[in-house]
């Protein structure tokens, strides 16, 4: 499961400036507004289907080799 959630605009000016964050994964800045934030995949919406190998932890950038 890849967390590679790429905004095509800001959700606040709605510009296409954006850029990675070096806050950490998810993280975006808009060079337009100033502004920073963070995009995190919740889960799929069908509940049952998720497997235990997804990623949970958005700070954690390893793999869980278990
Ligand atoms: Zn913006």
């Amino acid at each position: 499961m890849s967390e590679r959630t790429a905004p095509f605009y800001c959700p606040y000016c709605g510009e296409e400036d954006l850029r990675p964050s070096e806050e950490g994964r998810g993280a975006w800045e808009c060079a337009s507004c100033n502004r920073a934030f963070r995009l995190s995949f919740l889960g799929l919406l069908a509940a049952g289907l998720r497997r235990d190998d997804a990623e949970t932890g958005e700070r954690s950038g390893r793999h869980d080799d278990d």
